[in-house]
């Protein structure tokens, strides 16, 4: 069989959720024995979103191969099991710096270099890529932005193209569009929608399926008249309502029988009915709580949702494999001192200081590890939150008070946290931090060890600094366990207070690679601690 190429593109709206509906389709066809995969092309000129502020564009995620990319590529993780990496994201910046470089070798021959076809051409290439590789049937491509934008022209004409140069049988457009509800007119709205495919039609390119977000139920006739004005077959407008979970989607996906309708168009016959029951086992769970807990997310991003998704989706996880619902409570560090702190965090059954860059809302995240430590409350630090927690053990445990991380207080006389040596040089911000999946060897005895139930793991990383280890003994000595340290550079990546109920804290990111089907081991032990302490403070 050839690699199948699946496109989905949005109209109307963002905010949609076409990486929740492209990482629905793809979990439907795993399900069904496929091996699949998903990409997404970012129409903006960032070379990757590494570089862009959270309140930009929400959480940076970062791949085993060390790529910074667009969060939707934590979706297509999440819901498949499957590592992605840089070549499933790809933005008209990484297209145009490619370009440009082999015009500057010479590569063009003296030809005029254009949008059409040298753009087009390396958009395509890097749409056809992964299907290479021979290791998937089918490539779903999810295009950024939203059609009718300036800049996603060139990737809707790029599918334009491979829509004529792929066998029929081997392509497959998807439009999502919104049919929103007026109140006052008690109607369901087509128009924007039609609108809209007619946009995407003028650009040469025909949907196969018409995916409609809605608030309530298309009716029949409302599904004939958008097949009707938007040119395609009755029975391919499909509806996709809000849904309480996001990972709930593919099953409303399977009763909308998205999956046969694709697998028709891609001739792809005699697959058995998808197995969804792992899902369906979290979903139940995840649905009957016998419990809650409360946690605190301190954080500098803290207003924007999306700013730490994977984390929230950790939650997520890891509360139905506790059969718990976990409140996550947003807490904005800059907000906290020492003196507030135990009104803004009364309440809290755990408190996790979450990852950041610069020095906004630090003195906030160290209040917060010290009311965590002094009261023996669950604490987990993250990242950033790690480095927060070495600082304030080694001001208020070692009596240092100048301990500090050389990002707040470059000339401190006591970095705790300080640059690696390869880091002081560079000078690029651009995809130059400690990157991507490195191995960590666990100590025994610890609260580590009995989490991660194996003596060398891996996680990924995004930071530029590191637990100094010339102060590593003294913090040892005073009670601050280096549970977890890379076997190469010997640097810590885990670090655990033995005298406290719960307290580790990781120079690594855990959020990274939790799944609803594989919960990340640290956070579904927090949230059983969360739940311990409630009990014992019988709150
Ligand atoms: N700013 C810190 C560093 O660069 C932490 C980064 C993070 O939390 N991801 O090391």
């Amino acid at each position: 069989m050839n690699t199948k190429y699946v496109f989905v593109t949005g109209g109307v709206a963002s905010s949609l959720g076409k990486g929740i509906i492209a990482a629905s389709l793809a979990k439907l066809l795993q399900a069904r024995g496929l091996r699949v995969t998903i990409q997404k092309f970012d129409p903006y000129l960032n070379i990757d979103p590494g570089t862009l502020n959270p309140y930009e564009h929400g959480e940076c995620y970062v791949t085993e191969d060390g790529a910074e990319t667009d969060l939707d590529l934590g979706h297509y993780e999440r819901f498949l099991g499957i590592y992605t990496s840089q070549a499933n994201n790809v933005t008209t910046g990484r297209i145009y710096n490619t370009v440009i470089s082999k015009e500057r070798e010479g590569a063009y021959l003296g030809k005029t270099v254009q949008i059409v076809p040298h753009i087009t051409d390396e958009i395509k290439r890097r749409m056809l890529l992964l299907g290479q590789t021979g290791d998937y049937d089918v490539i779903i491509t999810e295009v950024g932005g939203t059609v009718g934008d300036m800049e996603s022209q060139p990737f809707v004409e790029a599918m334009r193209q491979l829509q004529w140069e792929l066998p029929e049988e081997d392509f497959l457009s998807i439009h999502l569009t919104l049919i929103p509800y007026l109140k006052a007119a008690k109607e369901l709205k087509t128009k924007p929608t039609q609108h809209s495919v007619q946009e995407l039609q003028s650009q040469g390119v025909h949907p196969d399926i018409i995916v409609c977000r809605t608030e309530k139920e298309l009716t029949p006739e409302l599904r004939k008249k958008i097949a009707l004005f938007c040119n395609v077959k009755p029975g391919h407008v499909i509806q996709s309502m809000d849904a309480w979970s996001i990972y709930q989607v593919p099953f409303n996906m399977e009763k909308e029988h998205m999956d046969d309708l694709v697998l028709n168009k891609l001739e792809i016959h005699g697959l058995p009915e998808p197995d969804l029951s792992a899902l369906s086992a979290f979903l139940d769970r995840l649905q009957h709580p016998t419990a809650e807990v409360k946690i605190a997310l301190v954080g500098k991003y803290v207003e924007l949702q999306d700013a730490y998704k994977s984390i929230q989706e950790s939650f997520v996880h890891a509360g139905a494999a506790n059969c718990c619902k976990v409140n996550v409570v947003t807490i904005q560090a800059d907000h906290l001192t020492p003196e507030n702190v135990p009104e803004k965090l009364a309440g809290m059954d755990g408190i996790l200081v979450a990852p950041g860059f610069g020095s906004r809302g630090l003195e906030g995240k160290i209040a917060a590890v010290r009311y965590a430590r002094e009261n023996g409350i669950p604490f987990f630090g993250i990242c950033l939150g790690m480095q927060m927690a070495v600082v304030e053990f080694a001001r208020n445990v070692l009596g240092w008070a100048s301990a500090a991380s050389t990002e707040e207080v470059p000339d401190t006389t006591c970095p705790v946290i300080d640059l690696m040596e390869e880091q002081k040089k560079t000078t690029l911000k651009g995809g130059t931090m400690r990157l991507g999946a490195y191995p960590c060897a666990v100590q025994e005895g610890t609260l580590a060890w009995k989490i991660y139930g194996k003596p060398l793991i891996s996680e990924r990383h995004r930071h530029r600094y590191e637990l100094n280890n010339r102060f590593v003994a003294e913090l040892q000595a005073a009670g601050l366990r280096v549970s977890g340290i890379n076997p190469e550079s010997h640097l810590a990546e885990i670090v655990e207070i033995p005298a406290h109920p719960f307290f580790i804290a990781t120079q690594f990111h855990p959020e990274l690679k939790s799944t609803p089907e594989r919960p990340q081991p640290i956070f579904v032990h927090f949230v059983k601690a969360a739940l311990d302490y409630k009990e014992a403070t019988q709150r």
